[in-house]
């Protein structure tokens, strides 16, 4: 029921065209706050929050089905930044009084909340560098943040920060959340080749008192986590619907289009091509399934299912769109073809929140290969 829902409304309000006219009229947003305000009507901003915050607590699962769909449709919106990174970590972070401020906020989309954590060019969460040092009664933050998804738009800055220690340590992370507007915020909108929203913020002794924490100061490396690892389910559930989608589209392609008198799926070759990118779109569908199962069971516990998950959506995803294009010939080369598009945004996504070789290192590790 909720895929049905979720598939009508966003070929309704935002079928592939919405991103090229965002794309084409470099739309100062990068997403259509309309469409954002119909994802709350919809019940989606809210979840992954609990119902006495205002929130429809779908769980994981649901949250993936959402991302899914999204994925087929190339939708551009804060809900990974908001509804899943932001609220997860609020809700398992924040005390009573961040959680009544914020949680309710999310879910009636009056609040958008970017999660700064990578500071270099790869996804690094243990090489936090930037600097929260105390001074008198509150914190003064130093440093840069990069690739900070919806930064620009974003009303907070949930920002990850190092109290002591070196990068690379996972002892002495705290997160603190802070008003965009804040003195000695300053944020430079970097758009990226998928047409999506990045920024790249910087902090000047912006202050952040003990309120604005989230979670144990120097303690916050596993709420870090947490909300980190929702977000990679997210973006995992995103790349099954861009695989899914470029698969479909190819297929219906290769029983248009003829070459040599009939359709070109007639050809061996291709048919062993299409059957292979079905087999691995369904491995990944299960490895979705079992990280979003994970995360709903015991979220403390799930980073390896995560990361099955989203190494196996990084090579999917790009075996899809990669095959798209091949198979669509030269068409496939031009922009008057979606395949293009799709395969921009499964570049951005193997790169957003860890990339293959960092996800089969951590899935490595944990099982101690
Ligand atoms: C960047 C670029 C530049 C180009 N420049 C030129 C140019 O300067 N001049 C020019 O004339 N053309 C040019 N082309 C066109 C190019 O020659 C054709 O794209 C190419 O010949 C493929 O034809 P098609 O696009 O009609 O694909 P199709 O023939 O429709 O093929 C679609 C897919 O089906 C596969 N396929 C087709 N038949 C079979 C079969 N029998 N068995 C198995 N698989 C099959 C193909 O490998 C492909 O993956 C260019 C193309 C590109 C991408």
């Amino acid at each position: 029921m909720l895929r049905d829902s979720a598939r009508g409304f966003l070929a309704e309000k935002s079928p592939v065209s919405a991103l090229r006219r965002l794309r084409d009229t470099k739309d100062k947003d990068g997403f259509d706050r309309d469409l954002w305000r119909g994802m709350k009507d919809m019940g989606w901003t809210g979840i992954l929050i609990d119902e006495a915050n205002g929130g429809s607590d779908f769980g994981h699962v649901g949250m993936a089905l959402v991302c899914e769909e999204m994925g087929r449709t190339l939708t551009a919106s804060p809900f990974l930044s908001t509804a899943v990174m932001a609220a997860t970590a609020i809700r398992r972070g924040g005390n009573d009084e961040q959680k009544k401020k914020w949680l309710p906020a999310i879910s009636d989309a009056k609040a958008i909340i970017a999660l700064a954590v990578d500071e270099g060019r790869k996804h690094a969460p243990e090489g936090i560098a930037l600097k929260a040092e105390m001074a008198g009664n509150a914190f003064k933050l130093n440093g840069e943040k990069s690739f900070v998804v919806d930064g620009h738009v974003a009303d907070s800055i949930l920002v990850a920060a190092r109290v002591e220690g070196e990068p690379g340590n996972k002892e002495g992370i705290a997160l603190f959340l802070v008003d965009a507007k804040s003195p000695g915020i300053t944020i430079e909108r970097v758009t990226s080749v998928d047409s999506g929203n990045n920024a790249r913020i910087r902090f000047d002794n912006v202050n952040a008192t003990g309120a604005d924490a989230l979670g144990e100061t120097g303690k916050a490396y596993g709420l870090l986590e947490n909300a980190l690892n929702a977000g990679r389910a997210g973006v995992s559930a995103e790349m099954l619907g861009i695989a899914g989608e470029s698969f479909e589209r190819t297929v219906a392609y290769l029983k248009e289009r003829k070459q040599f008198g009939k359709a070109i799926g007639e050809f061996q070759a291709l048919q062993h091509r299409a059957a292979h990118l079905f087999g691995e779109i369904e491995l990944l569908r299960s490895l979705v399934l079992a990280a979003c199962v994970a995360l709903d069971k015991n979220p403390d516990g799930a980073g390896t299912a995560v990361s099955a998950a989203k190494f196996k959506a990084c090579e999917t995803a790009k075996l899809a769109v990669s095959e798209a294009v091949q198979m669509f010939g030269g068409m496939g080369m031009t922009d008057e073809i979606d395949a293009g598009l799709f395969m921009k945004r499964a570049r951005v996504t193997q790169e957003f929140l860890g990339d293959a070789y960092f996800h089969a290192d951590r899935f490595a590790l944990s099982q101690k290969f």
